[in-house]
């Protein structure tokens, strides 16, 4: 762990061991921190505080462009470390961590442009400033570990403030080596600080003690809800990127053959372990054949294997459990009525005995009536439904408690236009299967979140409004 610039073991004792998913072998032996560790953690975070917040957006700017250079050049060794402890395949985790880096980059400048107001009144002047919101508390899931603690480290340190991050218990390692290059780039000691832990204690201590001011949390959306309700005891700000349940529309006058690679890739990549993962495909009746078979044809095309491998397209899960709960979906559909197109189960082969493998599986007959419609699967499986009227088809996607993603492929720019609209999601993509862009919002619709990340709004989550009154 990380405290006040000093790597420590542990107050407890206690050490956990990382496992590789791909083999289940021992990766890593890892401190495990208590509520003592995070206190100790948020003291050394308000002691930087006054430190950092009082330097200059310019020198902050420095730092955080030679932290990101820090992260380049231990890309190779962070990659590693993500790809044992998580199971991505190597050329996706290296892109996380290059684009982990991208964003430090980013804040760097943008963190320049915090600007404020002056605004005239008959008898006063007022000016508006923007300044830190104090410590934060930065907590992260594992299914991209790095990239997303980037998105609140990057805002976090350019608005002046300072954190403990609290990287997922299971995938501590990548987590950590990038706070670690962060802070070995000239941050002041206790800055950035990384306590590991289970999320009830080390996690519920962060969000608890009056120390931080601001929570910053990514999981899942009834761990949300708990943290929200315990910030509210100190009234602290609290930015949320929590579940999804993504739709993804096909209409008739669709590019089918760049209908089915998206929805593919957006499908199974990370193992459907993205929370902007395609989980409900909707298809015009008219040409719900040709594109169910491009979209088969390429699932059984992506090569699966131990992510250290060159030239794997999918690696594991994470882990047991997300694996039982993809297989518990899946069967769940089919004794509701789907049809099992691809995939389905485990690979065969020693080379996948050891592993958390599955395939990617593809499911026609779908409707509402099936978890994998309804809940957050988090693994490999597209369930296709077929609609008639595209009213139809946005009611069905805006039938779910989520509102992360949604997507729409089709060549009319008025159909675009009003499904754009009418699609109740914080993203949404028009013939694209990706709605994150490190200049744009992303956050949540309904229970999928609160508050946005990255682009200029990313900077705003870790800023207080302050107006000063000058009588004249
Ligand atoms: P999780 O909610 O179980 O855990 C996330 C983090 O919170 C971990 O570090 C965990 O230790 C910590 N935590 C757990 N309980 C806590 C508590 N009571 N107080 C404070 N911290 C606590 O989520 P996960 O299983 O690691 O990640 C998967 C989930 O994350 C999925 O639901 C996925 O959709 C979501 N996710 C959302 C986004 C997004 O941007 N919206 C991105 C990625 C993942």
């Amino acid at each position: 762990m990380l405290i006040n610039g000093v790597l420590v073991p542990f107050v407890s004792g206690n050490v956990d061991i990382i496992y590789n998913p791909a083999n289940q072998e021992p990766v890593a032996q890892v401190a495990v921190g208590t509520r003592q560790d995070a206190r100790l953690a948020l003291q050394a975070a308000k002691k930087a505080f006054p430190i950092w917040s009082a330097t200059s957006s310019q020198e902050r700017a420095k730092i955080l462009h030679a932290a990101a250079d820090l992260v380049r050049q231990r890309s190779e060794q962070i990659t590693r470390l993500l790809t044992l402890e998580m199971g991505k395949p190597l050329n996706n985790a290296k892109m996380e961590i290059l684009s982990s880096a991208d964003v430090l980059d980013f804040y760097a400048e943008e963190g320049k442009r915090n600007f404020g107001e002056w605004i005239s009144s008959s008898h006063s002047r007022s000016i508006v400033l923007r300044q830190p919101v104090g410590v934060a508390a930065l907590i992260t899931p594992w299914n991209f570990p790095v990239d997303l603690l980037a998105w609140k480290v990057g805002p976090c340190l350019a608005a002046g403030c300072t954190f403990v991050a609290k990287p997922p218990s299971k995938a501590p390692l990548a987590a950590t080596e990038f706070v670690r290059a962060v802070s070995d780039a000239g941050l002041p000691a206790g800055a950035a600080n990384v306590v590991h832990g289970p999320g009830s204690e080390v996690g519920a201590e962060l969000v608890e003690n009056p120390i931080s001011r601001k929570i910053a949390f990514t999981g899942e959306t009834q761990t949300g809800r708990e943290i929200m309700a315990h910030a509210a005891a100190h009234i602290k700000r609290v930015s949320l990127e929590l579940g999804g349940q993504s739709p993804f529309i096909v209409c008739a006058d669709a590019d089918l053959e760049a209908a089915a690679a998206a929805a593919a890739q957006r499908a199974f990549s990370n193992m459907g372990q993205i929370c902007i993962s395609v989980n409900r495909i909707y298809v015009a009746e008219e040409v719900a054949e040709p594109f169910t078979e491009e979209l088969v044809l390429r699932a059984e095309r992506l090569k699966i294997g131990d992510g250290m491998l060159p030239d794997v397209d999918l690696g594991p899960m994470f882990s047991r459990a997300q694996r039982q709960r993809t297989k518990e979906h899946v069967a769940d559909a089919i004794e509701m009525g789907a049809e099992l197109l691809t995939g389905g189960q485990e690979p065969e082969g020693e080379a996948y005995e050891k592993g958390y493998f599955f395939q990617p599986t593809v499911l026609g007959e779908a409707d509402h009536s099936m978890r994998v419609m309804r809940e957050e699967t988090f693994g490999p499986v597209a369930p296709i439904m077929k609609f008639k009227t595209l009213e139809e088809a946005i009611a069905l996607a805006n039938d779910s408690e989520y509102g992360l993603a949604a997507y729409v492929f089709t060549n009319d720019l008025k159909t675009a236009l009003r499904a754009a609209e009418e699609l109740e999601a914080g993203g949404i993509g028009v013939n694209v299967n990706n709605v994150v862009d490190l200049q744009a919002p992303f956050g949540g619709w309904k229970e999928s979140g609160l508050g946005r990340e990255l682009g200029h709004y990313g900077l705003e989550a870790y800023l207080e409004t302050k107006h000063i009154r000058l009588g004249m």
